[in-house]
Formats: structure tokens, C-alpha cells, sequence
């Protein structure tokens, strides 16, 4: 009998626990390229995230980011992080208010 599944994952940031479809998900992938994984299905070595631009930032701040991705990111990685952060909140939303409420 399967009960009812809800994978949670912890934000490396703030350490909030949330359901994984909550939070944003970034993968290094195994050519080590690091990108925001919209489906949460990419393989690789995943870091969650809350779907806030200032849990992305504080966990760039706080140097959490690259050590969760086992990568080293530099400023124009970061840079490059953000807008597709920022690109994940925007569709996140759109798919909450297509839902309605
Ligand atoms: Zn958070």
C-alpha cells in the first residue's frame, strides 16, 4: 500500500524544509555546468532553494552555494545563476496564478 509521498528538501539557505516541488532546485550536471533545474529531474549534485531571490543571495553571501554544488562558481557564474533564479520565480508564479485562488 503506498502512502502518500512528499519529498521534502531543506533550503541551504535559511534551513527551511519544504516540499521539493516548493523550492528551487540548482544542479551542477556531470559536464559540470551549473544551472537552475526547473523540472527537478536533471541529474547531478543538487542544492534546494526557496523560491526567493534573498535565499539565493544568502546563500551566495554565506558561501553555501558552491559547496552544496561541489563546483566553484564565480562572479559570472553567480550572475548567471541569478537571472535563471529569477527566471524559475517568474514562471513559479505564473503556474500559481494559473491555477487561480
Ligand atoms: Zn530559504
Amino acid at each position: 500500500m503506498a502512502a502518500p509521498r512528499t519529498i521534502t528538501r531543506t533550503c541551504i539557505a535559511c534551513r527551511r524544509e519544504a516540499d521539493k516541488r516548493e523550492l528551487v532546485r540548482i544542479v551542477r550536471g556531470s559536464d559540470g555546468e551549473t544551472h537552475v533545474d526547473p523540472t527537478g529531474k536533471a541529474s547531478g549534485r543538487g542544492a534546494s532553494l526557496c523560491p526567493d531571490l534573498a535565499c539565493f543571495e544568502a546563500a551566495v553571501n554565506r558561501k553555501r552555494l558552491a559547496p552544496a554544488l561541489r563546483a566553484t562558481l564565480g562572479e559570472e557564474d553567480v550572475e548567471r545563476l541569478r537571472r535563471e533564479f529569477e527566471a524559475a520565480l517568474e514562471n513559479n508564479r505564473a503556474t500559481i496564478s494559473r491555477h487561480g485562488r
